[in-house]
């Protein structure tokens, strides 16, 4: 057991001991289901094709959602659900979480009405103060109605045209999702779990009374195939997830099919302190603008998919920033002005559109005739990965190991490794260089870093803007070349 939660990758080792359960795929509702059944005392594997949070989850856009949007479709168990949920991150991983100032500038047109948004923002107070913690209340403030002047002076570049004034309201941001991740991993393999990315499922070890013995898997950075033995399965490979297991697929269902979702990370500044909520002129779907120093994350543009894991055209590139252009007449980015396109593969509500879905998919294949121990959770939001794991745990351990108690032991759990932004860490390497070395020494050595991706994109956020990126990964290489084969001199530090 590593007590420190050193994520090391062993799957010889892994391999030569029983598990109780095997998550396949660390994304979000992997990480949060193997967190999950580790506190309940389960012995746990994690599997990932991949590096660990490598796909959808690395590309959301960081908002812990706190329901507001689902008081206009009155979606109360959703709402309730999202305030629970990023109730959640605030108590477990309060130095990862931060209040984010949301405005959306309201006109007289449809839903974005003052005298709408008025009293939805009063009942999302109300029922924040029945659902929320103590604690997410405490860091999260509450939200109102502005006028047209405060918005005009929160936001400067705001269309002016028929502006009414704007709601303003706080959600919770994670500045680095890749910590609450890899966080999340290095509790599960504190309390005697393993957690190995690069290693494929390939299929199901099963016994001649179709009950789950394992998985089959391939050791993706040795192209060799090997065999991992446990109870119980849950496959939470998000897009793929169906893929792996269609023949244990729900019947029935259109439901949960492939649609593409993008973000933009853009070179232009946006002039204001809050995050901006924003409609081109005219109408369309909202999106979101998060400004980030002289950079903007704006997201996120949807459309339909012929499968998981595509990325967007130039065509929806070019139309998402004529949206964002119609959107804020005083912000204009260019094609040249994309630093990074973050894509992944959402479920949609039918086939071929991009229509997203809102429920999550939770199937046991042994109560429809198929393998027993054989789960299936695909989530619909990062906010919500928590509780959705909770639940499905849950199930798991009522089928599988039904004597198995509740959640948690007492058991204290590695405190969250902070790492520090990267201007913080590139001024930190030009005055204390050794300083800088050994804490991405810590990184390389504990958190299963096998390429210098892993560690810029995957462990830490240095690597998001690609001229950062290259910047850090000459530092990086000069001092562990293994990173980056072929391209730094060992010893040039
Ligand atoms: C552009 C965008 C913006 C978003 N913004 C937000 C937001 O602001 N807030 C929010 O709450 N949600 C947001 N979301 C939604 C959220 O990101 C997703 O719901 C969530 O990340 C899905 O996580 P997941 O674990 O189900 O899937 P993934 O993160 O895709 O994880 C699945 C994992 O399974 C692995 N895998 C697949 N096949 C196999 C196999 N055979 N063997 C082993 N491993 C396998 C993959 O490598 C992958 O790592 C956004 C999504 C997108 C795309």
């Amino acid at each position: 057991m590593s007590v420190d939660g050193a994520i090391r990758r062993d799957p010889e080792s892994a391999a030569a001991e029983p598990f109780d359960l095997i998550v396949v795929g660390a994304g979000i509702h992997g990480a949060a289901a193997a967190l999950e059944a580790s506190r309940r005392g389960l012995r746990v594997l994690v599997l990932d094709r991949g590096d660990f949070g490598g796909e959808t989850s690395w590309s959301s856009l960081r908002i812990l959602h706190g329901g507001l949007r689902y008081l206009q479709s009155f979606d109360l168990v959703r709402f309730r659900e999202s305030v629970k949920a990023r109730s959640w991150y605030v108590r477990e991983l309060p130095s990862l979480v931060e209040p984010l100032v949301c405005l959306m500038p309201l006109y007289g047109e449809g839903p974005r009405r003052k005298t709408l948004l008025g009293p939805a923002l009063a009942l999302n107070e109300l029922l924040r103060r029945v659902w929320a913690a103590d604690s997410e209340r405490d860091l999260i403030p509450g939200s109102r109605l502005l006028g047209a002047t405060e918005v005009r002076n929160r936001f400067p570049a705001v269309r002016t045209t028929g502006l009414q004034g704007g709601a303003l309201w706080h959600d919770a941001y994670v500045s680095q999702p890749q910590r609450v991740l890899i966080e999340m991993l290095r509790r599960v393999v504190s309390r005697g779990g393993s957690a190995l990315n690069y290693v494929e499922a390939t299929g199901w070890c099963l016994d001649d009374g179709n009950r789950i013995l394992g998985v089959e898997a391939r050791d993706l950075l040795t192209d060799t195939p090997i065999t991992f033995a446990s109870r119980a399965v849950l496959n939470c490979a998000g897009p793929w997830a169906r893929g792996l297991d269609g023949a244990n697929w729900p019947a029935g269902t259109e439901s949960h099919a492939p649609s593409l979702a993008f973000n933009l990370l853009l070179d232009c500044p946006l002039d204001t302190a809050s995050t901006v909520a924003v409609q081109p002129a005219g109408g369309g779907r909202t999106y979101f603008l998060h400004p980030m120093g002289t950079r903007t994350l704006a997201g996120t543009y949807h459309a339909a998919a012929d499968g998981p894991g595509g990325t967007p055209s130039e065509a929806q590139i070019s139309e998402f920033i004529g949206d964002l252009r119609a959107a804020i007449p005083g912000f204009a980015p260019a094609r040249s002005d994309v630093l990074r396109v973050l894509a992944g593969t959402l479920p949609a509500k039918r086939v071929g559109t991009d229509d997203v879905e809102t429920r999550d998919l939770w199937a046991d294949a042994g109560a429809r005739g198929g393998p027993e121990g054989l789960f299936t959770l695909v989530g619909v939001k990062y906010t919500t990965a928590p509780l959705a794991a909770k639940r499905a745990v849950k199930r798991i351990v009522q089928r599988c190991f039904p004597t198995v108690g509740g959640t948690g032991d007492g058991m204290t759990e590695p405190a969250p490794r902070p790492v520090p932004a990267w201007q913080e860490f590139a001024d930190l390497a030009r005055n204390h260089r050794e300083q800088a070395r050994v804490l991405v020494q810590a990184i390389v050595d504990n958190e299963g870093v096998t390429t210098v991706e892993d560690l810029l994109l995957r462990r830490v956020d240095w690597g998001l803007v690609p001229s950062e990126f290259d910047e850090a990964a000459r530092l990086a290489g000069s001092w562990f070349p293994e990173l980056v084969p072929g391209e730094a001199e060992p010893g040039s530090d």
